[in-house]
């Protein structure tokens, strides 16, 4: 049936259901997949950036530091030239301490110089012509000279001035007798303070870090300055034991040893002195504005993904109601299809199934020259059994009679019907006249045989007559013929008695 093949021929509610789901689901997986990559690309580009802004201020960081010892390096080579050359007498170290406070006020990052014997004491210093009765011998830097000779500078760990008692940085250089033995050591100071402030200006988050460090992990300067750290060691930590061992220079992620921050780093080997410079950025802050947008666009997805169900299960649930609907609608239709074609008294096909089935089986036997057959049935003296009984009755007799009709055919392709009033019609295709009357004589002698109780009829029991006819004989053309041949026998049945079969002479039908 057409309701049938169109369901058929569409998804079944679990198919489609699943199918919605997976649509659904592959939906959100797309929609979660593009948005993970893309806060991936960003957070790969903030990464990126970031290791470009930390480089760029270690070589800030590294110019600064190179530019300041560089002139002390000079300066230090100069005084050494003159402490090895000329003899240092009063007067000279009165001329010699100005010209060093001349260099301390004209030099950027240098707080102080001084002159040591071999036996450390202060022979010139910048801070005042005046002789000075103090001995450095015990200074890292002293015992370092004294016991290497050459004349590169040293760069030392981060020490509190006796002159100032600031936090400085002693450079310093060795200084010589002709012979090569050691005459003493010249020393510029520089104040930490110095690098701090300028680290003060570079642009790094709160938790960001920028360093100066010896080559063996001592602190030199800090931002954020911690004091206590200025004595640390940061040898240990991954910059120096993992990193540095391996590159002069780079970028890297990693955990500070100080503080057990996160951050991005970028770090450097400052080219001929023995001094690293580093900055971080905390991941914190790279990713600050990032998260914010992860957030945003978790809460985004989580929303598109809730609508997108709410509607994928309104929409199923659509789609089950049409289906009840349909469902509900086809068997509507069976049954409308089935009284339209049922007689409600006797429950037998009626008239128009009759009509519309002799239309079909009669263009059939055309088409085969099959024949077909006819049984016109009229229950005798029914208007007196009406009388007698009453309508009521008449119908109950209509129904059992109708049974018995009924009951009688047993081919598929047969068809009992309500012709009319009493009048029932027996239609039998690919049957000859002989068998339809033998059927005829089968149900009138059923009829009889049930002795349904007649007063009125002079037989005392409910009989009927039949009139049989057959495609197959002189002067039946069309269906209507059909009707109208049987119709006229069936009237000589109630002319000759009644309780009758009667047909068309079967013998003469035969030659
Ligand atoms: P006969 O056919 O033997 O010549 O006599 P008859 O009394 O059957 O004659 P007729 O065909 O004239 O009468 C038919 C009667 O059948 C008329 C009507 O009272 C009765 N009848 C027709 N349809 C119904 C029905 O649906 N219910 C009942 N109870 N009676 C019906
Ligand atoms: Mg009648
Ligand atoms: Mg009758």
């Amino acid at each position: 049936m057409k309701t049938i093949t169109l369901v058929s021929g569409r998804l079944t509610p679990k198919a489609l259901s699943v199918g919605l789901v997976a649509f659904i689901f592959l939906v959100c997986v797309m929609l979660v997949s593009a948005i993970a990559w893309q806060l991936k690309q960003s957070a790969d580009e903030r990464l990126a950036n970031a290791k470009i802004a930390v480089h760029n201020i270690v070589r800030a960081s590294e110019q600064q530091a190179q530019d300041t010892l560089r002139q002390a390096e000079s300066i230090l080579s100069n005084l050494a030239e003159r402490v090895e050359h000329e003899k240092l007498d009063a007067e000279q170290r009165v001329r010699l301490s100005k010209v060093m406070a001349n260099n301390v006020e004209a030099t950027d990052g240098i707080q102080g110089l001084f002159i040591y014997d071999q036996n450390g004491d202060w022979v010139v210093n910048s801070f005042s012509a005046e002789a000075v009765a103090k001995n450095n011998s015990d200074r890292s830097y002293f015992i370092y000279h004294k016991n290497h000779p050459g004349s590169a500078i040293h760069v030392g760990q981060v020490i509190l001035s006796r002159t100032t008692g600031d936090m400085i940085i002693p450079v310093s250089r060795r200084t010589q007798y002709p012979d090569g033995s050691f005459s003493g050591v010249v020393l510029a100071t520089l104040p930490v303070a110095y690098f701090q402030r300028f680290f003060e200006r570079l642009d790094v988050d709160k938790q960001g870090v920028i360093l100066l460090a010896l080559n063996n992990g001592d602190l030199l300067a800090r931002r954020p300055m911690i004091e206590a750290l200025m004595t640390t060691n940061i040898a240990k930590g991954e910059l120096f034991s993992r990193y540095l061992i391996n590159s002069n220079d780079g970028t890297a992620s990693l955990t500070s040893v100080v503080d057990g921050i996160e951050r991005v780093y970028a770090y450097s080997r400052i080219r001929g002195l023995p001094i690293v410079a580093a900055a971080g950025l905390s991941l914190d802050s790279v990713f600050a504005t990032w998260w914010t947008y992860v957030y945003q666009a978790s809460i985004m997805v989580a929303l598109i993904i809730f609508v997108l169900t709410g509607l994928g299960f309104l929409f199923y649930r659509q789609i089950q109601r049409l289906l009840v609907a349909e469902e509900d609608l086809r068997l509507a239709h069976r049954d409308l299809e089935l009284i339209a074609k049922t007689d409600s008294l006797t429950g037998l096909p009626n008239r128009r199934c009759f009509d519309i089935t002799l239309a079909q089986e009669w263009s059939r036997a055309c088409r085969t020259g099959n024949s077909v057959a006819l049984i016109l049935i009229d229950i005798d003296w029914f208007k007196q059994y009406n009388d007698y009984y009453g309508h009521v009755l008449g119908d109950e007799c209509l129904r059992r009679i109708a049974q018995l009709v009924g009951k009688n055919i047993n081919r598929p392709a047969d068809l009992a019907a309500r012709y009319g009033g009493e009048e029932f019609v027996i239609l039998l295709p690919e049957t000859e006249l002989a068998g339809a009357v033998g059927i005829a004589e089968e149900v009138r002698s059923a009829i009889e045989a049930a002795k349904i109780e007649h007063r009125g009829s002079a037989t005392g029991i409910v009989t009927i007559s039949a009139g049989v006819a057959s495609n197959h004989q002189d002067g039946v053309i069309e269906a209507t013929d059909l009707l109208e041949k049987s119709d006229s026998f069936l009237y000589r049945a109630k002319k000759l008695g009644r309780n009758r079969v009667e047909h068309q002479s079967l013998e003469v039908l035969e030659t």
